[in-house]
């Protein structure tokens, strides 16, 4: 039985119930037994925090560092240019197909509560599926199932060795950590809906775009009222224009920076360094460091050999319109994905549906239109009239166990990690940032850490 963390005091340094330790990339020992944590890193004091990533995880982190304690100078550095006024993610989001194009807010996010909590993106059939076709064409007769919710690659999972680990890992996680990951991620995201839903957070209200949708709120099981209006791209740009308001010099953000490496001293990190689009190097020093990188988090990491496996699992989106009203989430058959009422319609007065569904470890951002077809199909069975607006494939940023990763590193006391939101960082980003806050500054959380903590991960 899931036991209810919500409100209770638990501090970073607390923990009283450990998760699994999952090894990586060594993903056989990940079945061990479980491991004792050490004690949370630091209790010291930061002036200045650099948070690397602007995406909903930094500018969240950002935003609860800087609410909590008045004296902190936070600087974001995000290496995309156009931010805050494109969305972090839509790097991944490059291939729109060009068929009608109405004037929808966003179809790049939806919903506050992801269906993949609640739905999951695999069927059960995983031997047949993904196991049986990757033998085979790895013996040369490739008979890739055209519509198995997880493909693999097979040329990017023999030349990454990132990306095999985490396809195994991905894999052994819905049959060993299925149950743990799923409670986890619940009691995250319920601590987030209460972070969006905090009437006295007067910034947040100001923003949530989200709210706005049909008040629903979270339920077991797998149907789930639609309240598919939040757009993390919008809210992230409210975030950033809000926190300059009110925080002013206390917060810096600098865009079109890279960071290329990570300065490290005396076992502790001292600064990044970053090259801008002009080749122009510059350090910036910081007595806490933040990686807050999405897909990109791994990478860094590995630089300075800290563990942080989170790989980008290529997933399908396309957005449909229809004359049919349906307010709660549609499981597509065949366990293909969902179907998601969004809470806008177009402007033939066509209520609008968020399909999503498949895993590819395939690291090109080219759309798989089979999979596009597949989607719309499984979709046709409910919504017989629907017409297709847009469809796109985009890389989540999905941690091994596929549960976020939010806290110290294991190796640095002043190093920290946020990333790893996958399919829902909409509906736990704002959470993870806060829950991430209070670590840092070694004040209570409100939520147990243990389960996100980074160091699950050798
Ligand atoms: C199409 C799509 C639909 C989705 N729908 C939903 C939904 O309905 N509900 C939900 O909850 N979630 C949804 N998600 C998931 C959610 O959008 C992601 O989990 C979330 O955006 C991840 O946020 P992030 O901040 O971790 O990473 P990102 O948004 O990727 O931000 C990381 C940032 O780091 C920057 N960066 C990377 N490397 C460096 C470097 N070396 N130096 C400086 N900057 C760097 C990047 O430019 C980027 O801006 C969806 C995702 C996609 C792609």
């Amino acid at each position: 039985m899931r036991r209810s963390i919500i409100g209770s005091s638990l501090t970073s340094h607390g923990r009283n119930h450990l998760p699994p330790k999952s090894t990586f990339p060594a993903a056989a020992e990940s079945m061990q037994a479980f491991a004792s944590y050490a004690n949370s890193p630091t209790e010291d004091k930061y002036n200045n925090i650099v948070i690397i990533g602007g995406g909903i995880a930094g500018m969240s982190t950002a935003r609860y560092l800087l609410a909590s304690d008045k004296k902190l100078h936070v600087t974001v550095i995000d290496k995309n240019e156009a931010l805050p006024e494109q969305s972090a993610y839509s790097t991944y989001d490059k291939q729109q197909v060009d068929l009608l194009h109405f004037n929808i807010p966003s179809r790049r996010n939806g919903n506050i509560l992801c269906p993949s909590l609640t739905v999951p993106w695999t069927t059960r059939s995983l031997w047949n599926e993904a196991f049986l076709p990757l033998v085979k064409s790895y013996i040369g007769t490739s008979e890739k199932g055209k519509h198995a919710t997880i493909s693999f690659d097979v040329p990017s999972l023999i030349g990454n060795r990132d990306m095999r680990a985490c396809a195994y890992h991905f894999l052994m996680q819905k049959y060993i950590y299925a149950n743990h990951t799923h409670q986890c991620n619940r009691s995250i995201l319920e601590y987030n809906m209460k972070c969006l839903d905090d009437p006295s957070d007067e910034l947040i209200q100001r923003i949530e775009y989200g709210r706005c949708a049909k008040g629903t709120k979270l339920l077991d099981g797998t149907i789930v009222k639609g309240d598919s209006s939040g757009d993390i791209g919008l809210f992230c740009q409210g975030l950033f224009h809000e926190l300059k308001n009110e925080y002013g010099d206390a917060l810096a953000v600098k865009h079109g920076e890279e960071i290329t490496s990570i300065e490290i001293n005396g076992g502790l990190i001292r600064g990044v360094t970053s090259v801008d689009h002009g080749g122009n190097k510059r350090t910036i020093e910081a007595d806490a460091t933040v990686i807050a990188c999405g897909v990109a988090s791994t990478h860094l990491c590995n630089t300075i050999n800290v563990p942080c496996p989170v790989f980008p699992a290529k997933g399908y989106l396309a957005t449909v319109a229809s004359k049919i009203q349906c307010e709660y989430n549609i499981t597509l058959s065949g366990g293909l994905g969902y179907a998601s009422p969004m809470a806008i319609k177009d402007s033939d007065d066509r209520y609008l549906y968020r399909l999503s569904g498949f895993v590819d470890f395939d690291l090109s951002p080219e759309t798989n239109f089979d999979r596009i077809e597949a989607l719309v199909d499984a979709t046709r069975l409910s919504l017989p009239d629907l017409k297709l607006i847009d469809a796109s494939a985009c890389h989540r940023p999905v941690s091994a166990d596929d549960r976020p990763i939010v806290g110290c590193s294991q190796k640095y006391s002043n190093l920290y990690l946020c990333s790893g939101f996958g399919s829902r960082g909409w509906s736990v980003g704002l959470g993870c940032g806060k829950l991430l806050s209070s670590i840092i500054l070694g004040s209570n959380c409100e939520i147990d850490p243990a389960p996100f903590d980074p160091r699950r991960f050798r």
